[in-house]
């Protein structure tokens, strides 16, 4: 007698999971489905938006820097 969870690992194979809720997903695949898709692109999205703020950050930084080091040298 196979308990259930070898009958599933048999059935499915090699498999992957979902990176979004963990669920199993064929190899290859990423989600498990639109919805976990979606999720996972507005995340990445947000990723995004949050890495520009950060580059934007440094630049703003990176004048200031070149400002004082101009008055410093200047002076
Ligand atoms: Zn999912």
């Amino acid at each position: 007698m196979s308990s259930w969870k070898d009958k599933i690992q048999k059935k499915y194979g090699p498999h992957e999971h979902c990176i979004i809720c963990g669920r199993a997903i064929p190899e290859g695949k990423q989600y498990c489905g639109q919805d976990c898709k979606d999720s996972a692109i507005s995340y990445e999205k947000k990723k995004k938006k949050k890495s520009k703020i950060q580059m934007y950050f440094l630049i703003g930084m990176m004048v200031v820097m070149f400002i004082v080091m101009f008055l410093m040298g200047g002076g």
